[in-house]
């Protein structure tokens, strides 16, 4: 233990992990003059630097971006991500460092670095809207959202301007518009898509999506030393030009020009520490990640930003006398409502023309199509409903051979017919039984308790699935595609990598854990603000919101702290 952390170790305010999340609650509150202490469980990873295959060309990864047979064996469950190559594996966490319990399968895949899953995700950011935020207490399941679209739009706007957001202005209430830079482009076969859904059906539409790129840069992300993307479409690899968002390229470098950012790298939060007598939180346990040494932080306002599942360890694993089934958890939902999106099911179609043209540059993103079940009314056998992801290129035609006869091959072909791949969005229906628990036999490493995984589909996400399946297959079919093939993946959760819930905003201690500035109920000074605390997952990639939500909470927290209430 280190005897002198009183004095040494304390600060304003503490942020728990470094990614998307915590790279907004560092960047806002050192902004408004905080001293922040960022505990990071991994490496560092400078921006541009510490990228390390960001311009290799082919030829010089040894494997050609393929994964030597002993890494897949190695990593069973991060082998799965289709992001993780041999060009970006050493962002992601290896199965074997990191156990856990599977009760139930659960593909967990973690980025264990500063920058945490920034450096790695795949950058769709649309915005919620009251279809979502009131889709609980519509349709009778989880619990009320104790915020509306009213509460977050300002601070969508506010994150959107800072990170850089490319988008068309579509007009659709159930998405609502944001501060975009101009969209990247349709394909022709896109657009084809695109109008012939319009032809077809008045409520569904075929959209850019909106993503965290920087199509033309604004003097703010200059001022961040990002310029525009290039259209190279290797982003998993870290952006030397800064051209997507990520916390290493923007809210970390811009929180640290205060002067009053200090971040801890290998730095394993164990719990959050608990004071009976000032009935507030006072600090968290560290364990450092190599030496297994313990230390103790201090502040006045702590964030928990390790995303979803680790924010419900450490709040889970924060117990006292007061809270002897983990911090804040007096309505005993800590862990239980965890959910995610239904990622399982996949149609693809093939298109008959357009064979004098094709692509050109590598577009980082892909098109869109908004919820479109149930928005206005109850019309299914199932609740809520899925987005799609959609994109596609012309496929390409096998060459075979070697030496002279693999080159003139290459050098004559044409490209094979344009392809579509349609990818299932759907809301899952948070559940008291899909919980994350902490084992009581196991261990890791660092003496924190292996979590234990009981999460699963149920009926209505087999239901949405066949909806899926036989609606994409007749969109297809009614715009003219051929070749259509629905295919169930049988995907365990997690592989969506949009783990939500645990902590879930409510308007009523009695059944949530954060109130609607995502605050403890039962112990303000503890903000959550990763997906942990959402009360519902709807269909929309979330990362936008978990930064919207958490500039908000800083804001709300600061001021707090200012009155003299925190
Ligand atoms: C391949 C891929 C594609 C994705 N695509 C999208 C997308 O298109 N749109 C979208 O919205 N989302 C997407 N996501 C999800 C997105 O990355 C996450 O939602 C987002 O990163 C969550 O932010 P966060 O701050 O909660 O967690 P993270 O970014 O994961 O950061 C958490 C940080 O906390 C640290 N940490 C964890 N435990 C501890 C501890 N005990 N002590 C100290 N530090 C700790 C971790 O090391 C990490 O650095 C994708 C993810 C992946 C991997
Ligand atoms: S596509 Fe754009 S953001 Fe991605 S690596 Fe290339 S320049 Fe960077």
């Amino acid at each position: 233990m280190n005897i002198n952390s009183n004095t040494t170790n304390t600060f304003d305010a503490i942020v728990i992990g470094s990614g998307i999340s915590g790279g907004w609650a560092a960047k806002e509150l050192t902004g408004k003059g905080l001293t922040t202490l960022v505990l990071e469980r991994g490496r560092d990873v400078k921006h541009i630097t510490d990228y390390p295959t960001a311009n290799l060309s082919p030829w010089e990864l040894e494997y050609r971006n393929a994964l030597p047979l002993e890494v897949e064996k190695a990593n069973p469950i991060v082998s799965k991500c289709y992001n993780f190559r041999e060009d970006s594996q050493h962002f992601f966490a290896k199965d074997g460092e990191h156990p856990y319990v599977q009760t139930k399968p659960f593909d967990w895949i973690k980025g264990y670095q500063v920058g945490g899953k920034s450096l790695l995700w795949a950058r769709h950011t649309q915005r919620w809207s009251d279809f979502d935020f009131e889709g609980p207490a519509r349709d009778g399941f989880a619990v009320d959202w104790p915020i509306r679209y009213k509460d977050l739009s300002s601070w969508y706007s506010y994150v959107e301007k800072f990170v850089g957001i490319s988008g068309n202005k579509d007009g659709l209430p159930n998405l609502p518009d944001g501060e975009f830079l101009p969209p990247m482009e349709m394909t022709c076969v896109e657009k084809y898509f695109k109008e012939k859904v319009a032809a077809s059906y008045k409520d569904r539409s075929v959209i850019m999506a909106r993503c965290a790129h920087i199509t033309e840069a604004q003097p703010i992300h200059h001022e961040q030393g990002r310029v525009s993307c290039q259209y190279r479409d290797l982003c998993r690899r870290g952006c030397p030009f800064g051209g997507y968002f990520s916390s290493n390229s923007s809210t970390l470098p811009w929180a640290k020009k205060t002067g009053k950012l200090t971040l801890a790298t290998h730095a394993v939060v164990h719990s959050i520490i608990y004071d009976e007598k000032k009935n507030k939180a006072t600090g968290v346990r560290v364990i450092d990640a190599i030496t297994h040494e313990a230390t103790e932080y201090f502040a006045r306002i702590i964030f928990v930003n390790a995303a979803a599942v680790n924010t419900n360890l450490i709040l889970l694993n924060s117990t006292s006398n007061r809270f002897p089934n983990g911090i804040g958890n007096d309505s005993g939902v800590l862990g239980k409502y965890f959910a995610f999106h239904n990622y399982r099911g996949k149609v693809t179609a093939e298109y008959d023309g357009f064979q004098d043209s094709t692509t050109e540059g590598r577009r980082p993103t892909g098109t869109y199509i908004p919820r479109f079940r149930n928005l206005y009314q109850q019309e299914t056998n199932f609740l809520r409903g899925y987005a799609v992801a959609v994109g596609g290129r012309r496929a390409d035609l096998p060459a075979k051979g070697w030496g002279e006869d693999l080159k003139a091959q290459l050098a004559t072909r044409t490209e094979g017919p344009w392809k579509l791949n349609a990818g299932m969005m759907g809301e899952t229906i948070p559940k008291a039984t899909n919980a994350l628990t902490l084992s009581k036999t196991q261990k890791d490493e660092w003496g924190i308790p292996l979590l234990e995984f009981a999460v699963d589909y149920d009926d209505n996400d087999e239901k949405m699935l066949k909806d899926f399946f036989e609606q994409l297959s007749e969109m297809f079919s009614k715009a003219g595609f051929s070749n259509i093939k629905a295919r169930d993946t049988k995907q365990a959760p997690g592989l969506d990598i949009h783990e939500m819930g645990g902590a879930r905003m409510g308007r009523d201690p009695n059944h949530s854990m954060l109130n609607s500035f995502n605050q403890l109920h039962a112990c303000k000074n503890v903000f959550v603000t990763d997906g942990a605390c959402m009360t519902s997952t709807s269909t929309q990639n979330p990362s936008l919101t978990y930064m919207a939500l958490t500039a908000r909470a800083a804001d709300y927290a600061v001021a707090e702290l200012k009155k003299g209430t925190l």
